[in-house]
């Protein structure tokens, strides 16, 4: 029997992940997910085994992306759910994307061998073996290099923005990210708002309410990293601009090791519910 919980963002091999497709549907249904999202950066490379895996489980599958969007000095990160991922302007913009990383993450290679550290960028693109390569397979390689003590060492110390090998990637702006999914016909999502580092509830609340002009439908309120109180502030902003609430985990595998797929950090609850509205959002929409 499934419980009434769902996971609405998560990543697999196919960007920065740890679980290929189909072992994170097969973790879903051990945790027993009622729906399930897969949401890799950049990438749809994933829908197909996992939607198929979540048929032989039983469960609810939902397409979905994650674009990282021009910001500072924090992060943006925008979802998309129920998107077409055979959409040919999709698939071209996310080619673009992927070019963009491909760009940078030999310069980060080349910044590490600046600061004294034995790693090329062919080991990293080997070990990560898709066509995503992110700063946490760096992260890892550091780690078994000697060179951090943890995932979250090498970021703090070398990968995270701001920190010594963090290189620039050319991104999208936030109305071209929520453009791109709304016209594949997907629900845009601002994703884990902590992360973009405003100081008060207030600048949150105008930043969302710029992206609600560009189409922006919802926000990810209930997210692992996020306290009660965020989580209960973020759900207000997004009632404030008419708009959904999601939640999710951002699975990564061993890669955040400390994060489970659906209990992320042990307290996480994402009701299905929420999904339905974001089907009938999209369904609205057709
Ligand atoms: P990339 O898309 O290659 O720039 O890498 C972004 C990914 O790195 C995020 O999705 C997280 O998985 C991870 N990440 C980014 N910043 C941090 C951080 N400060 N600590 C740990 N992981 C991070
Ligand atoms: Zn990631
Ligand atoms: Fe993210
Ligand atoms: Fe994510």
């Amino acid at each position: 029997m499934s419980s009434n919980n769902i996971d609405l963002h998560t990543h697999t091999t196919q960007s920065d992940g740890s679980a290929s497709p189909a072992e994170l549907i097969a973790r879903a249904s051990s945790k027993r997910a009622r729906a399930i999202a897969v949401t890799d950066h950049d990438t749809v490379a994933a829908l197909d085994e996992a939607r198929h895996a979540a048929e032989r489980f039983g469960l609810e599958f939902i397409s979905g992306i994650e674009i990282s969007a021009e910001y500072s000095p924090g992060t943006m990160h925008i979802l998309g759910y129920c998107l077409d991922e055979r959409s040919v302007a999709l698939n071209e913009q996310l080619g673009e994307l992927r070019e963009a990383r491909e760009k940078r993450n030999p310069e980060i290679a080349k910044r590490l061998q600046t600061l004294g550290l034995d790693i090329s960028y062919d080991e990293v693109s080997t070990a990560a073996g898709n066509e995503v390569v992110g700063r946490p397979h760096f992260a890892r390689l550091m780690v078994e290099r000697g060179y951090a003590t943890s995932i979250q060492d090498a970021f703090d110390r070398f990968l995270k923005k701001g920190a010594a090998a963090y290189i620039e990637k050319a991104r999208l702006s936030p109305r071209a990210s929520v453009n791109l999914i709304r016209d594949a016909g997907g629900v845009a999502v601002l994703a884990h708002p902590y992360q973009l580092r405003l100081s008060s509830y207030e600048a949150v609340d105008e930043l969302v309410a710029e992206l609600a002009g560009f189409g922006l439908d919802g926000i990810e309120a209930i997210y692992s990293r996020h306290s009660p109180d965020e989580r209960v502030a973020y759900a207000e902003i997004a009632a404030r601009h008419g708009l959904l609430v999601t939640g999710g985990s951002d699975y990564h595998g061993s890669y955040k090791p400390d994060i489970d797929l659906v209990t992320g950090l042990g307290d996480l609850e994402v009701p299905y519910a929420l999904l339905e509205e974001v089907k009938s959002r999209a369904a609205s929409r057709r």
